[in-house]
C-alpha cells in the first residue's frame, strides 16, 4: 500500500509516528498551519512557528525518508484579533518561496464571527495576490454548516480565486456535495471520536464517488490516529473496493492537487 497523509499537524507528533507512517507505506507528509496547543503571544511566535514547519520539520522527517511540505497562515483559532492577524499575514510573503511550502492553509472559520471573516479575506486576498494554493480548515459539529456556507461564498465572491485550486477539509455528510458543486476539492478528516470515522468516511465515498476527494489523519495535539489513512484502506478493501480506487483516494487524488503546486514532489 502506498499513500499520501495530507492534513497531519506533525510538530505535536514524536517521531516513533514517522517510523509507523513510513512502514505503512506513506509517500509524502503535508502539515497545514495550525494552532499549536496554545495561544501564541506575538507575531514573533507565528515568525518561529513558520520557521519550524518549513525548515526544521522537513528535516525531522528526512530522516525517515518522509518528504514533507507545508502550508502558512494565522489558523482561524487565532485570528480573532485583526491586528495581529494583520501582522503575521504580513509576516508570510517571505516564506512563500520556501521549497516546501504549497500555499496559504489551514484558514477559514472557527466560531464563523465577523473577525475570523475578514481574516479569511484576508488570507483569500494573500493567495490570490501570490498566486497560491488554498487549504481551508471548516469549523466542528454545530458551526460546521454555516460556518461552510460562509466560507464558499468568501470564495467565489473573489473572481481571481480558481475552485479547483482550493481544498475545503473536514468535510461531512452535510457539507460534501455543496463544495463539490462549487467545485472545489473536499478533505475528510479520520478521527477517532469526532469529524469523520471511518465508515463514515467510506460511506461518504460509495455514495460521491473518488473524484477530488482526499482522507487525512489531521494527527495532532488531540487524541488522533496517525496512521487513520490506511487503516481506512484496509477498511476499504474489507469493504471491496478496488486496489486501484483506493489507490486512487489515498495517493492520487492528494498527488493531482497538490502537484498543482510545482513545488510538490514525491521522492
Ligand atoms: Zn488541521
Amino acid at each position: 500500500m502506498r499513500y499520501i497523509e495530507p492534513h497531519a499537524h506533525m510538530v505535536s507528533r514524536v517521531t516513533d509516528d514517522y517510523v509507523d507512517m513510513a512502514a505503512a507505506g506513506c509517500a509524502a507528509v503535508c502539515e497545514p498551519a495550525f494552532w499549536a496547543g496554545f495561544d501564541r503571544s506575538s507575531p514573533q511566535g507565528f515568525y518561529d512557528y513558520f520557521c519550524q514547519i518549513s525548515d526544521y520539520e522537513p528535516k525531522r522527517a528526512a530522516k525517515f525518508g518522509l518528504p514533507h511540505f507545508c502550508w502558512l497562515c494565522i489558523n482561524p483559532k487565532e485570528a480573532e484579533d485583526v491586528n495581529l492577524a494583520k501582522e503575521v499575514v504580513g509576516l508570510i510573503p517571505q516564506f512563500l518561496d520556501r521549497p516546501n511550502v504549497l500555499g496559504i492553509g489551514e484558514i477559514g472559520l472557527n466560531k464563523n464571527s465577523r473577525n475570523e471573516l475578514k481574516v479569511l479575506e484576508m488570507h483569500v486576498d494573500l493567495a490570490a495576490r501570490h498566486n497560491q494554493l488554498i487549504l481551508v480548515h471548516t469549523p466542528h459539529l454545530e458551526d460546521k454548516l454555516k460556518g461552510t456556507r460562509l466560507t464558499l461564498d468568501v470564495l467565489k465572491a473573489d473572481a481571481r480565486i480558481k475552485p479547483e485550486r482550493v481544498i475545503i477539509d473536514h468535510v461531512e455528510e452535510h457539507t460534501v456535495k455543496m463544495v463539490l458543486d462549487a467545485g472545489h476539492w473536499a478533505g475528510m478528516t479520520l478521527y477517532p471520536e469526532s469529524k469523520c470515522s471511518r465508515p463514515r468516511a467510506i460511506d461518504i465515498l460509495d455514495v460521491y464517488g473518488t473524484e477530488r476527494l482526499w482522507m487525512n489523519s489531521a494527527c495532532d495535539w488531540g487524541v488522533s490516529i496517525p496512521l487513520s489513512v490506511p487503516y481506512t484502506a484496509l477498511e476499504m478493501r474489507r469493504r471491496g473496493w478496488t486496489e486501484e480506487a483506493i489507490d486512487q483516494v489515498i495517493y492520487w487524488n492528494p498527488a493531482k492537487f497538490m502537484s498543482q503546486c510545482a513545488k510538490f514532489r514525491l521522492a
